[in-house]
């Protein structure tokens, strides 16, 4: 059976649960092979995580030379292992960092790639919501290494036991990967919720809010959900832009999303609408959300949200 790398998403050894989803893709289409690039007196906290869903291989490559640089050296880090082991797929996750390390990837390789998929199948053949949320695609890369980007939720990872074998694997970066050195990193304010691309469920307000997300966060907190906003949400200052939902911020598709005083524009829905089951609270019974629900709520989110959460926490 063929490989297939999955490039661990890590924080310093610690894996993000995106890579346990594209483990348990990986095993439809092959043998699940782990990439661990980060330091090396890491690698086997990172090894023991990716052995728990099925990662029979752990390539680990030592970022010494790396570290210190945007995403080329990683790239070209990956190409060289995808020259060795000819993969049948090589999986990565979807965030920025990830799609511009994959689109690199794709032009040294000569590969096609197919960047968020919300669905990967034998074939390796996947799904892609397009064109703002208006289409749904499935494709099939036919030239070279199928090199695909996942989005966070797009499968229920699915713990298995692997060997997880690791195997060090020495790569040469060159000069050329070199240009852009990072200057000063910060790590992300600790919230206390799920990533809002990762999270399994988001609690999103609009306007009808009125500017007070107690009742959104508060259900949020109950639910162990992140926290999300549409435009006019963010546009009115009341929260920022990083929690914007929709074509103009983030896309989001976790297995619940619960939007509350939010119409419903294509916009927004081109952020949320493959979420996999979607529930709305909003005041007006022909707002355009309601079309798109698999739940519906017609009432003022001020009074239903705390109920809901008072229930949620009652259990
Ligand atoms: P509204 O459309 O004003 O809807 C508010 C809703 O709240 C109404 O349905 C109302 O019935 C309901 N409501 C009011 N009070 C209550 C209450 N007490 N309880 C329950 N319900 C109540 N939008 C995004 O969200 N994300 C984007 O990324 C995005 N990108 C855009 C890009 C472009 C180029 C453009 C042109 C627009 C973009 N928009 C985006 C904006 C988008 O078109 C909408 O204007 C926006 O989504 C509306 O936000 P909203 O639903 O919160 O507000």
């Amino acid at each position: 059976m063929s490989e297939v790398l999955v490039l661990i998403d890590h924080v310093d050894g610690a894996v993000r649960k995106p890579t346990y989803e594209l483990l348990t893709i990986a095993k439809r289409l092959g043998e699940p092979s782990a990439v661990f690039i980060g330091p090396a007196d890491k690698a086997a906290e990172a090894t023991e995580s990716v052995k728990k869903y099925g990662a029979e291989k752990v390539y680990v490559v030592d970022d010494t030379e790396i570290k210190g640089y945007l995403v080329a050296p990683k790239a070209e880090a990956l190409q060289q292992l995808v020259e060795k082991t000819s993969p049948a797929a090589v999986l990565i996750t979807s965030s920025y960092e990830g799609k511009e390390i994959a689109g690199r990837l794709a032009i040294k390789i000569d590969s096609g790639l197919i960047t968020d998929a919300v669905d990967v199948q034998e074939g390796p053949v996947t799904t892609q919501s397009v064109f703002a949320g208006n289409y749904t695609v499935t494709a099939k890369v036919t030239k070279g290494t199928p090199i695909i980007t996942v989005k966070p939720n797009a499968a229920t990872p699915e713990a298995a036991d692997g060997a997880a074998a690791v195997e060090e694997f020495a790569v040469t970066i060159s000069d050329a990967a070199k240009t852009a050195q990072i200057v000063a990193s910060q790590p992300r304010k600790a919230t206390g919720r799920p990533e809002l691309t990762e999270a399994a469920i988001v609690v999103s307000g609009g306007r009808g809010t009125g500017g007070n997300f107690e009742p959104i966060e508060g259900l949020a907190d109950a639910l162990g959900a992140a926290v999300g906003a549409s435009r006019a949400a963010v546009d009115s200052g009341w929260m920022p832009h990083s929690f914007q939902v929709g074509q103009t911020g983030k896309t989001v598709s976790p297995q619940l999303y619960v939007a509350n005083g939010i119409s419903g524009a294509i916009q927004h829905r081109a952020g949320m609408q493959t979420s996999k089951t979607i529930v709305a609270v909003n005041k007006d019974d022909e707002a355009p959300i309601f079309e798109l629900v698999d739940f519906g709520v017609v009432g003022d989110l001020h009074t239903v949200l705390p109920a809901a959460t008072e229930k949620i926490t009652a259990h």
